[in-house]
């Protein structure tokens, strides 16, 4: 049942800095294409017999967005970062993977993001309330500092036209301006003090591995079975190598 994996060539439509360490790509597909929320593609770095696991944040017909963090350098954030311009041509193959939003059957929903593991967690708020628009669920987002909570507006906006969906971004290296929407912490700390149990729910996790590991075991305190969690890790290729799930 899962969408085939094929090769596809595409055209940088759009690149936008989303917040000082992330870049907002725009691609547009040589063709159509069908994907589940949450799914990923694999990007060919030019000049590199290397790829790189890249998520879906959103899709507009032909054209997909996706959030690339910068990591000091790293191959692929050098290019994305450096060398990448609208016009440009990039191949890639997908969809891939397994973290997607499963059907909605009625349990709230748990979304939790640490930096760009927003991108297939966008992708599934999206759909879940295309979908459902009174659908319960919650949504908190994690980042080192206030500039790094991208897309905040978008998710307030949703978070007003969707009474049933709560928006809460935490930052975990600075202290939250007074009187802002925005609350202090590790996305794993603010799970322990905001629920009390979570039996019933499902869980969406997705961000850097260490910082998913850390939510599970949070998720875990408050009486989550392993079966309601689906989990994205961010590897990177070497991580991949050494880390076998
Ligand atoms: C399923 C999946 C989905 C993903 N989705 C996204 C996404 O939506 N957005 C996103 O931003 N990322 C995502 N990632 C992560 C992404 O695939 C890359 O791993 C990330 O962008 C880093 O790639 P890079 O080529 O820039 O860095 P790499 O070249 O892989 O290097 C990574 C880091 O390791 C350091 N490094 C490399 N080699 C060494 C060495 N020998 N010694 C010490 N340090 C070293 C580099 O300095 C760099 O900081 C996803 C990963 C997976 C597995």
């Amino acid at each position: 049942e899962f969408p085939l994996v094929e090769d596809f060539r595409a055209i940088v439509v759009n690149i936008d800095p989303a917040s000082p360490l992330v870049r907002r790509v725009t691609l547009e597909l040589d063709r159509d294409i069908v994907l589940l929320p949450g799914q990923y593609f694999q990007w060919e770095v030019p000049g590199h017999a290397v790829k790189r696991a890249y998520s879906v944040a959103q899709t507009i017909g032909r054209q997909l967005e996706f959030h690339i963090k910068y990591s000091p350098q790293g191959v692929a954030s050098e290019w994305v970062f450096n060398a990448l311009r609208p016009g440009d041509q990039v191949t890639l193959s997908g969809p891939y993977g397994r973290f997607f939003l499963r059907p909605p059957d009625g349990s709230p929903a748990v979304f939790l993001a640490g930096g760009t593991g927003l991108a297939p967690i966008k992708a599934m708020i999206a759909a879940l309330y295309d979908q459902r628009p009174d659908y319960p669920a919650i949504l908190i987002f994690g980042a080192r500092t206030i500039d790094e909570l991208y897309d905040d507006n978008y998710f307030q906006a949703l978070s007003m036209a969707h009474p049933t969906f709560r928006y809460l971004p935490a930052v975990s290296d600075e202290a939250p301006p007074a009187n802002s929407h925005v609350v202090s912490g590790r996305v794993d700390e603010v799970i322990t003090r905001t629920f009390e149990r979570l039996q019933g729910h499902k869980a969406y996790v997705a961000g850097p591995p260490p910082m998913v590991d850390a939510c599970v075991a949070a998720l875990y305190q408050k009486r989550l079975f392993a079966r309601d969690i689906y989990r994205e890790d961010f590897f990177t290729q070497e991580e991949h190598g050494q880390t076998i799930r």
